[in-house]
């Protein structure tokens, strides 16, 4: 089920190796900052150190978020060597090239996204139609 062309393809792993770059940029940037910290002079007072751990935990974040960013662009990259890459995981249908582009790690169509987001409760009637 070929739903991409070539050139389509080569398009949406050329958005996602951009973006697995610059995850991989910014969780070495922040490791390096929080490495840093920890191995610089104590803070002077509470205000510092308060702010401090802010810092950290505001890193903390945007490293979760960019773990499963790298994690979903690992994925999108297998379901592409599987041949199933630009297919709904849920209705088997194709994903829209609009979309992919918008989002290279879609899984879902658009509607099967909606439905995953608002809890999946009907996931046996999607698969009985
Ligand atoms: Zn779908």
């Amino acid at each position: 089920m070929a739903v991409l062309t070539p050139e389509q393809t080569r398009r949406l792993t050329h958005l996602m190796d951009a973006r697995l770059a610059r995850e991989m940029d910014e969780i070495r940037s922040i490791t390096a900052r929080v490495r840093d910290a920890r191995d610089g002079v104590a803070p002077a007072d509470w205000i510092d150190a308060a702010l401090a751990n802010s810092t950290l935990a505001s890193d903390d974040a945007v490293l979760g978020q960019d773990a499963q960013d790298v994690r979903d662009i690992i994925a999108a990259h297998t379901r592409l060597s599987a041949g199933t890459y630009g297919i709904c995981v849920d209705c088997g249908e194709a994903i829209v090239y609009a979309r992919l582009l918008a989002y290279p790690t879609a899984k879902r169509c658009v509607h099967c996204q909606r439905l995953h987001e608002q809890g999946g409760a009907r996931e046996g009637n999607l698969r009985s139609s």
